[in-house]
């Protein structure tokens, strides 16, 4: 053993660098271990020619000003005092469904949305208001729930919040359904299901009512230099209270003796011993491969995380255009693009490399942020869910070749919906697939959305079995595939949540 931390924390995506952010704050002697030259995951910029690109955010929602946001944002420029310059986005999205003809741009605020849809589909006022307060209701349960100052009063919250537990059990269509709302509404609604990847015959209404709130009811934003501004600042944060940060260093095994965290064993041969261990690798890699040795691995965890069903990935095309938005026709940031807003038949065609399902979620940097790009320049960025099996038969010869055809079929949807020429202006290109984010991130089969927030295992019930969860003394879980689900909020939320846990755990001298 040649080190000794009190907290080493696996992996610097945003959970991670939460985490890490949160323990050396507390003034523990943190050690954070990532794989990747990089910090961040998933929450990085990278540069082609003249562009520099995206590699995932779209938008950080639930902030009307920077002055008044709360939740996330309120977390990292106030409690956490982070220097992160943002930029707003200028409306919600734009919705086009080829096949009945909708083209519809739906703005920020939930009575200029329900204004929007009474134009839309005359007489939905009364169900779409329902519904919208509803998911208000749920959000500001959650908010209860989670960001007050000391333990939550759970008996004011539920009595305030009634329909909080009253919808707890249902998937988003059946409230929907209960609720009457019209099939024109939904498909202005729904578009956003496809940020949680489950649809919504089966998505847990409680986290959708929250995801459809938080993006709708205020404005969004996004760091004026991509995520990567975000990771960045969270670096400087931890290095500033003594944590210490390696790069390009993998952590190989996670040592386990007597049900209990001892330390880990790193791709440069080190072994280095920690008192708790939080990790930014997913439960999936920690119990099938991580785990020192093997026979630590607890079988039930093992079981637990082999059950659940793990969400589905992407694939991106990043374009760097050699023409000004406007002169392209890109007037939007956010574009929704589908054949149609159903979801379980959109959900089946990601299945498959052949499928004309397909449904692309697409954002033009220049139109939240005109500055990103050289003038007289734009950064497309086609994004569209895939299952990483879609891509099990594609052998390594036929690679590029396929995905090259991916990205073609995402190019000439989003051309024929928009009626804009992208093609001819294409200066720089680059085609992300679930094997790119495996390769840049370690993601088991490069999932990008953690595991499926289902009723039976949306964040309340994970948060309510976390601890039986975790299965081994001293280890602790943030980032997608934990208790908040993926997204950058929840994880960097997730990871504040395990850096301040595992602090006050080694505190009492009871690691969970
Ligand atoms: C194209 C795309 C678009 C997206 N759009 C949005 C959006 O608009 N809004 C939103 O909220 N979310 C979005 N997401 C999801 C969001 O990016 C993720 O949920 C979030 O970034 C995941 O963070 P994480 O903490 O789980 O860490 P990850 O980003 O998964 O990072 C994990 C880190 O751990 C490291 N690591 C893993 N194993 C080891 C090991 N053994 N040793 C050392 N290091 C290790 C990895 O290298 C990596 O750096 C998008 C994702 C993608 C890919």
């Amino acid at each position: 053993m040649t080190a000794s931390y009190d907290i080493i924390v696996i992996g610097a995506g945003l959970g991670g660098l939460g985490a890490a952010f949160e323990a050396s704050r507390a003034g523990r002697r943190v050690l954070l271990l990532e794989q990747h030259n990089l910090p961040g995951g998933f929450a990085t910029s990278f540069v082609r020619g003249r562009f520099e690109f995206e590699p995932s955010l779209h938008e950080l929602p639930d902030v009307n000003s920077i002055e008044e946001a709360a939740g996330t944002i309120r977390y990292l420029v106030d409690d956490a005092g982070l220097d992160i310059d943002f930029v707003s986005i200028p409306e919600a999205y734009r919705v086009i469904l080829t096949e009945n003809g909708t083209n519809v741009r739906m703005p920020f605020g939930l009575s200029q949305c329900a204004d929007l849809i009474e134009k839309e589909v005359p007489g939905s006022r009364e169900s779409v208001t329902a519904y919208l307060d509803l998911c208000a209701e749920v959000q500001a349960a959650f908010r209860a729930l989670s960001g007050g100052e000391g333990p939550p009063d759970y008996r004011k919250i539920f009595k305030e919040h009634g329909n909080f537990l009253r919808t707890g059990s249902y998937t988003a269509e059946e409230v929907a359904d209960a609720l009457n709302l019209p099939a024109k509404a939904r498909d202005l609604l729904y578009p956003y299901w496809c940020y949680l990847g489950v649809p919504m015959n089966r998505v847990s209404f409680t986290i959708w009512a929250s995801l459809l709130n938080a993006y709708l009811s205020a404005g969004a934003v996004i760091p004026k230099l991509r995520s990567h501004e975000i990771s960045a600042a969270f670096v400087r944060g931890i290095e500033d209270h003594g944590g210490e940060i390696r790069l390009n260093t993998r952590v190989e095994h996670v040592l386990v003796e007597d049900g209990r965290i001892q330390g880990v064993e790193t791709s440069l041969g080190e072994r280095i011993t920690c008192e708790a261990l939080i990790s930014n690798a997913s439960p999936t890699l920690m119990f099938n491969f991580l785990i020192h040795p093997s026979s630590a691995i607890p079988a039930a965890a093992k079981k637990m995380v082999n059950a659940r069903r793990h969400g589905f990935s992407l694939v991106v095309v990043y374009l760097g255009l050699d023409a000004d938005r406007h002169a392209l026709g890109l007037e939007d940031y956010s574009y929704f693009i589908a054949p149609h807003m159903d979801t379980e038949k959109l959900y089946q065609g990601i299945y498959s490399l052949e499928s004309d399902e397909i449904m692309q979620a697409s954002v033009c940097l220049n139109a939240a942020n005109p500055t990103c790009s050289p003038n007289g320049t734009t950064i497309l960025a086609l994004t569209a869910g895939y299952r990483s099996e879609a891509w099990e038969d594609v052998r390594a010869e036929d690679y590029f070749r396929v995905k090259t055809r991916a990205a073609d079929r995402l190019i000439r949807q989003f051309e024929q919906a928009t009626g804009t020429d992208i093609r001819s202006h294409i200066e720089e290109i680059e085609i992300a697939t679930p094997q790119t984010f495996a390769r840049y991130t370690g993601a088991y089969d490069g999932i990008v959305y953690g595991y499926e927030p289902e009723p039976w295992y949306s964040v309340v019930p994970r948060a309510l079995s976390m601890k039986k969860e975790t299965f081994v003394r001293g280890l602790y879980f943030c980032g997608g595939f934990s208790y908040r689900c993926h997204g950058y909020g929840s994880s960097i939320l997730s990871g504040k949540d395990a850096g301040e846990t595992a602090v006050r755990d080694l505190e009492s001298g009871v690691t969970t």
